[in-house]
């Protein structure tokens, strides 16, 4: 092929997304979201700080025609390999409408488990497994959803199940809370791993039922990751964004369950392969 003379083939595509790098598993998972974000030129905003004063990120694809869509990653600090995933969708694009990603809800618990991998030491084992915050809140159980009725809901700090001294009192939650009320978004997907399977209801009466349901058959069509039930979880993002939003929101369990906690870079192209698309094809659906 001739590339003299291709006037097209000169013309480099703008745009607002950097390229993906290849990461390895030392990768420092706060400071390459933040520089990211930082090269990303398209809407962006950020929208609170952890515990411990790290930012939390949130970017916009698409446009701000109808339907609107928040989709959350990271949000349980051993889980951070949906970060990267984010990241990957941002890069598909978002075909109908537009989605603000927050690509890591929880980045002081994303930091616990690195560092806590990466050293190795004996009796690091409950940190690398941490899916809390730094203050051992579990952010999907800190919402006001029917709080602190789950069936494994725990009631002092831990490295999972804690639902905190009252809904929102976490800032990773408070911020993301907020910010969804002030995004009034059309649809929410929360990214978690792993399991492969898709989570939607949440005593929604039944119109809303059907509705949840049959667009999140296109994110099981789009990932090829079964729905399922979890009539015993209460007080996270999407259950709060079905409660008391009144909107359809997801959650994803990417990654095979015969994986091992934390899943790690070499699980990465699998998770991607199967969800890169999953936003594209639900936008589509409204
Ligand atoms: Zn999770």
């Amino acid at each position: 092929m001739q590339r003299a003379g291709n006037k097209r083939a000169c013309v480099a595509r703008k745009s607002t997304v950097p390229p993906i790098v290849a990461y390895h598993d030392s990768v420092n998972l706060y400071r390459e979201i933040r520089s990211y974000y930082a090269l990303y030129r398209g809407e962006k905003r950020i929208i609170g700080r952890s515990a411990e004063g790290r930012h939390i990120f949130a970017m916009f694809v698409g446009k701000h025609d109808s339907p609107v869509g928040i989709s959350q990653y990271a949000m349980h600090a051993r889980e951070w390999i949906t970060a990267l995933l984010a990241l990957e969708q941002m890069n598909a694009g978002v075909p109908c409408g537009g989605v603000w990603f927050v690509p890591l809800v929880n980045p002081d618990g994303a930091a616990i488990v690195q560092s806590a991998c990466r050293f190795g030491r004996s009796g690091e084992r409950e940190r690398s497994l941490w899916k809390a915050n730094a203050e051992g809140v579990d952010l999907n159980v800190n919402f006001p959803a029917r709080w602190g009725t789950g069936k494994r809901n725990v009631f002092a700090p831990a490295s999972e199940n804690y639902v905190g001294r009252f809904p929102l009192c976490a800032p990773e939650s408070r911020a993301l809370a907020s910010f969804t009320r002030e995004v009034r978004p059309q649809y929410t997907v929360s990214w978690h791993t792993k399991g492969e399977e898709i989570y939607w209801r949440f005593h929604q009466p039944r119109e809303r039922a059907a509705r949840d349901k049959r667009l999140a058959k296109l994110l099981s069509k789009s990932t090829g990751y079964p729905l399922k039930e979890s009539p015993d979880s209460a007080g996270g993002y999407k259950d709060w964004c079905v409660e008391e939003l009144g909107i359809p929101a997801f959650t994803v369990e990417a990654g095979n369950d015969s994986l091992t906690h934390p899943l790690g870079i070499s699980a990465l192209d699998e998770i991607v392969n199967r969800c890169k698309n999953a936003i594209a094809d639900l936008s589509k659906g409204f």
